[in-house]
């Protein structure tokens, strides 16, 4: 049997780790030198323990004197980004904040041009509501002949910028090597869609321990898409917000197509903060608007959002981009729907909760 050894940590699972178990079992593993945390999941009767630097041979040992225990392998099911019982997970974005107790807005221009453009955006989201800035400089096009991001000096240029205007920012990161760079310049870093399942991107990015803002591969499956989590997770690094983005599907009328079910199951499966990107799932500014409502009276915990002062000249993506009105006019909506929403939502936890279905 393979043993789930990420980062050093081994993770056993079992539906009879009864409270008369563990303790024997965690002194165990305590007297060789591991540091044991019991984590508890939502809607499952299985305890798993989080067991750090353990004797890495002790899994055939604990097989055998515990054939009761799973110890995870390899190939399991996400774990780590199954809900825990403790719910209320933050994720902290500079002085920002995701979590389920309030929307988010994430805005900005599709990539960072020049400076003038950036300056004017920033300053025009800040004042409509965004609490992030958003903006691409290692932009992942499908085509190499199109533009590809002002890279590094783009990103030197964004951190100048949100220091001026004190916002914290997202910018994706499409290159392990680049991880580092990024980081220092950023205060969450995205993982897009193309790269959704780009493993070792996930593992660095994890490793880098830094708020990680995870899209849906638009082939991705949910469980494809908490693997993908799983493997940022498994790094140690809790940070980690899922992004719908949208699917591909056999509908043409819009680029992606936003899959609004997948809000509330990943509600239901995962205690990581949902963001939904109905500027990239739609590709049409005349649809972000609704489908950006729908999302969050799905039960969204934020909104990212492609904004630019000239769509037409825009580098990228202008025609999906909102202008700052539009902007404005969002969150105002998007606020009043997201507190009768979670009026919505508490009460229905609490019908599931006293039926004994979560
Ligand atoms: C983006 O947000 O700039 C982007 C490229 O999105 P996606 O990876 O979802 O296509
Ligand atoms: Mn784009």
């Amino acid at each position: 049997m393979e043993f789930l050894l990420a980062n050093e940590v081994l993770y056993i699972q079992g539906g009879s780790i009864t409270p008369g178990d563990e303790p024997g079992l965690i002194q165990r593993l305590v007297r060789r030198g591991a540091k044991v945390d019991p984590l508890d999941f939502v809607g499952q009767s299985k305890r798993t323990l989080r067991v750090e630097a353990a004797d890495l041979d002790l899994g055939p040992e604990l097989t055998r004197e515990y054939p009761h225990l799973t110890l995870l392998t390899a190939d399991g099911d996400p774990i780590l980004a199954s809900r825990r019982a403790d719910g209320d997970h933050r994720v902290f974005v500079g002085k920002s904040e995701l979590n389920d107790k309030a929307l988010t807005i994430i805005a900005g221009p599709c990539a960072v041009e020049d400076s003038k453009i950036l300056r004017e955006i920033t300053s025009g989201v800040q004042a409509s509501g965004a609490t992030v800035l958003r903006g691409g400089a290692f932009k992942p096009r499908t085509s190499p002949y199109a533009f590809q991001g002002t890279k590094l000096d783009g990103l030197r240029l964004m951190h100048e910028v949100a220091q001026e205007f004190d916002l914290p920012t997202v910018s994706e990161v499409v290159d392990p090597r680049d991880v580092e760079a990024v980081s220092d310049l950023t205060d969450m870093l995205q993982i897009g869609a193309r790269n959704a399942q780009n493993f070792s991107l996930l593992s660095e990015v994890g490793k880098s321990g830094q708020p990680v803002l995870l899209k849906r591969g638009f082939g991705c499956t949910i469980d494809e898409w908490l693997g993908a989590a799983e493997y940022i997770l498994a790094e140690g690094n809790d940070q980690v917000v899922l992004c719908e983005r949208g699917i591909r599907t056999f509908e043409p009328a819009t680029r992606f197509t936003v899959d609004v079910s997948a809000i509330p199951i990943l509600k239901q499966r995962t205690h990581l903060p949902v963001v939904v990107d109905p500027s990239h799932g739609t590709g049409a500014k005349n649809l972000v608007t609704s489908v950006a409502l729908g999302a969050v009276a799905a039960g969204a915990d934020g909104l990212l959002l492609d904004v630019h002062t000239r769509p037409d000249e825009a580098l990228c993506d202008g025609f999906q981009a909102l202008s700052f009105t539009e902007l404005a006019e969002l969150s105002t909506r998007a606020q009043a729907v997201y507190e009768a929403a979670r009026v919505a939502h508490i009460s229905t936890s609490n019908v599931m909760q006293s039926a004994g279905a979560v």
